[in-house]
């Protein structure tokens, strides 16, 4: 599959989507369906487990897309059975460019009352302590994957049901999490307090699913039942679904960059369709920055339902004035210098006789270190655009995420360093505009926009306040905002 913008390089990645499913003939053929509709949040590596009666557990990860690993009939059949789960990862915190089979989960731990696995979304940012902690006490790491933490408190617990141990362990974590996890006969599901990462329960015949986003439901026509709540876990078996909620009660802070960026437009989140979500951060981004011109055009893909907002919202039309080739993947070699010179030339290209004389505007979904930018910027203007105005879908990201989110150090992200006239100035447009914090709130249902004492969604990305504090960084010399700023 195609990644999800052509420019993988300049944008936030989301580092895992996560998939479980049970009552169904052939888990493993449901799980990597699934898997491959969530394979925009990591396309690094995938793995599944199942568990079979008479073979008991499988196991079976690759590097590489799930087209590519999980659709021959020899390799599902080493994976038999009723129940599994999945999980597809860009790659998890301390060990980016240098990932091993082993870091890729879901990981399995074997316990007296029998085996589990589990797949989590999300990043734990107390992983660091909780690790030498454990590594002291006697507990023998595989991986470099902070989700194996969740593995070895389980082992520790005294608890007397997996789910129980499982329960116990998430207690000690902080962070993020969306996990799904199996034992012989039962499916679970769990999501951190604060719901920072989405996770939803669906229903496939006499079977029920877990998935990081209700498209990974549609690929298997399974129908959307809810949400899994903030701080909720299910314990799910054919019989059933039973819900506890294990954690303190806390106020929900879901991630506000999947509405904008992460999730597939053809999700539903929190009730609201992404796609439309992304029209409406348009609407507001038009509202908030008008500009005098001739088109609006998207940067390609992820920028396409939020240029569709600018120009019904603003009047000016639509045009695809920038194409992308589509057979364009990560797998492409580039076999000599000069073609690797050709750069976004060879993702993307401009519709010469549209942009020619025109003033454009030009949408795409949000800004990092701002090296494609340029580049886009320079296309543009080489086929002849009079001028170039960019329209961010999202407030300027000035601020790392530690919830799962691949994000550069602060000093490389553009918005950390500069102003608004100075990245303008470093684009080399006529004009750069970010839609507001208030605007993001507004277009995602939020009609008073922005709540500062109670904000409803995580947004530390974009204001630098963060709801879990990110131990691990700040043990690191990381340096969370001052009041002053
Ligand atoms: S910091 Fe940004 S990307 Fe990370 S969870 Fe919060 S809103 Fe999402």
């Amino acid at each position: 599959m195609p990644p999800a913008h052509p420019f993988d390089d300049d944008k936030l990645k989301e580092e895992c989507g996560v998939f479980g499913v049970v009552g169904v003939a052939n888990a493993a053929s449901v799980v990597a369906l699934g898997l491959h509709a969530l394979q925009h949040r990591g396309q690094e590596a995938g793995g599944i487990v199942t568990h079979d009666p008479e073979q008991g557990f499988n196991s079976a990860r690759r590097f590489g897309l799930v087209r590519d690993n999980f659709t021959d009939e020899d390799t599902l059949a080493t994976v038999p059975g009723p129940i599994g789960i999945g999980h597809v990862r860009y790659s998890t915190a301390g060990s980016k460019g240098a990932t091993q089979i082993r870091d890729v989960q879901p990981f399995f731990g074997e316990f007296s009352m029998g085996g589990a696995a589990i797949a989590h979304n999300g990043n734990i940012t107390n992983a660091m302590a909780l690790r030498r902690e454990l590594i002291e006490r006697g507990s023998i790491f595989q991986s470099s994957s902070d989700s194996e933490c969740i593995i070895h408190l389980m082992a520790r617990s005294m608890g007397r049901s997996i789910p129980d141990r499982m329960e116990e362990a998430l207690r000690k974590v902080e962070g993020a999490f969306s996990v799904v996890a199996m034992t012989r006969t039962k499916l679970i599901g769990c999501r951190d307090p604060l719901g920072v990462r989405p996770l939803v329960l669906g229903q496939l015949g006499d079977g029920w699913v877990l998935a990081s986003e209700t498209c990974a439901l549609d690929i298997i026509n399974a129908k959307f039942i809810r949400e899994i709540e903030p701080g909720e876990m299910v314990v799910i078996t054919e019989k059933g679904v039973e819900s506890n909620h294990p954690f303190r009660p806390a106020k929900s802070r879901f991630c506000i960059f999947e509405h904008v960026y992460f999730s597939r437009p053809d999700s539903i989140l929190g009730g609201r369709s992404v796609y439309e979500t992304r029209e409406n951060i348009g609407r507001e981004l038009a509202k908030e920055n008008p500009v005098d011109a001739d088109l609006v055009c998207p940067v390609p893909d992820s920028g396409t339902p939020a240029a569709i907002g600018y120009s019904l919202q603003s009047g000016i039309p639509y045009a695809m004035g920038i194409i992308r080739n589509q057979y364009m993947g990560r797998t492409f070699i580039e076999p000599t210098e000069s073609i690797r010179n050709m750069g976004v030339r060879l993702k993307l290209n401009v519709n010469r006789a549209l942009i020619e004389g025109k003033r454009v505007i030009l949408v795409d979904d949000s800004v990092v270190r701002g090296t494609t930018s340029r580049k886009i910027k320079d296309m543009i203007l080489d086929a002849g655009a009079a001028e170039v105005h960019f329209r961010i879908a999202s407030p300027p990201t000035a601020w790392p995420c530690f919830y799962g989110v691949d994000t550069p150090q602060r000093e490389k992200l553009l918005a950390a360093t500069m102003s608004e006239d100075e990245m303008r100035d470093h684009l080399g447009v006529d004009s750069l505009k970010f839609i507001s914090l208030n605007g993001l709130y507004r277009a995602v249902g939020e009609a008073k926009g922005r709540d500062a004492s109670a904000p409803k969604y995580c947004d530390a990305c974009f204001s630098g306040e963060y709801p879990v504090k990110p131990a691990d960084m700040l043990e690191q010399g990381f340096e969370m905002k001052t009041a002053a700023e």
